[in-house]
């Protein structure tokens, strides 16, 4: 059977990289991003230049957007010019941004009104996993479509989960970022205690690694703690707005989630410092700040 044609919308990060692994993995790819830039490289390399979401579903079998937020989605495919004006009936639209699940299943409407499918399919693995291929990837959707897909997937990720119906991905992935936020919280003031105490928080994290407190956070991110590395990664801003979806969801659901509200009061904090467009290990400088101290 041949290859369908690939849509891939968001050429940032993540959406680069992704893109990258699909046309190794022999796929036709048709992009479009806001800037330029990213675009130009990829049709060097050999992708079509879809010019608008437009363009791209029409040329597209199955359209990816890797998006920063809700309303960039809905804007990419309601708005004029927009995916839903160029989709073919049986064409999959897959959102792999990590979006609200209330607005992803609006948007599933939407599609399904188009004779078309959508999948939500929100991923976890940083821009190492993206660049690995090595994806962990949450799919919500129904089974024939996500069979259909399933190849596609298995070019960009590994632990690649069907998890439900439209919009379980989407709650899936906010699940994924209270533990995420809440676990470089926790490395953040452990790291930040070990310095304050003089103990040498290199060696703290060594010690830990090897017990029940070992996490890919403490690993990873208590390493860019230390390294004093806070490029982007995963940005401030874009961990703030997934708490925020995590909360608001919550609320409708009447669940409380005390903690997660804490750590989203530091990334405003954060924010408010300036430093929004840092990794989001640099949680860590909001607790060095109160404590006067500097983890190394
Ligand atoms: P990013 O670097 O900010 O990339 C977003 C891309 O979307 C940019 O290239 C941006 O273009 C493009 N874009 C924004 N609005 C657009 C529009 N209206 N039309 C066309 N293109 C548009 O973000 P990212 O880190 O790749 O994250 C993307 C998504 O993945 C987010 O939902 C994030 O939460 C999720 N995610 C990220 C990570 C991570 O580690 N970074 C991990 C897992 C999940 P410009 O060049 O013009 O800005």
């Amino acid at each position: 059977m041949s290859k369908p044609a690939i849509g891939f919308i968001g050429l940032g990060i993540m959406g680069k990289p992704m893109a990258r692994n699909l046309m190794k993995a022999g796929y036709a790819l048709t992009v479009h991003n806001r800037s330029r830039g990213a675009v130009e490289e990829l049709v060097r390399d050999g992708a079509q230049d879809g010019r608008s979401p437009r363009g791209v579903a029409e040329r597209s079998e199955i359209i990816i957007t890797m998006l920063p937020d809700s309303p960039d989605v809905q804007q990419v495919v309601m708005a004029p010019g927009g995916v839903l004006e160029g989709i073919k009936p049986k064409s999959v639209l897959v959102d792999m941004s990590t979006i609200s699940p209330i607005v992803t299943q609006d948007i599933a409407r939407a599609v399904e009104a188009k004779d078309a499918e959508m999948l939500d399919a929100p991923v976890s693995g940083g821009e190492k996993g993206a660049v690995e291929a090595t994806l962990s990837i949450m799919i919500g959707g129904r089974d024939d479509v996500v069979d259909r897909v399933r190849p596609i997937f298995e070019a960009l990720g590994k632990n690649i989960v069907h998890i439900g119906g439209h919009g379980a991905g989407q709650v899936t992935k906010a699940c994924n970022q209270i533990v995420v936020a809440l676990t470089i919280q926790a490395v953040s003031e452990a790291l930040a205690l070990a310095a304050k105490a003089g103990v040498d928080a290199a060696k703290v994290r060594q010690a830990l690694l090897g017990g029940f407190a070992q996490s890919r956070i403490l690993d990873a991110h208590g390493q860019r703690m230390l390294d004093r590395n806070f490029k982007p990664g995963f940005k401030v801003r874009l961990h703030q707005k997934d708490l925020n979806i995590a909360l608001s969801t919550a609320k409708t659901l009447a669940v409380p989630l005390p903690a997660t509200a804490v750590v989203q009061e530091a990334f405003t904090a954060l924010r408010g410092l300036g430093r929004g467009d840092l990794d989001h290990s640099a949680l860590v400088t909001l607790i060095e700040d109160l404590a006067k101290v500097e983890v190394r």
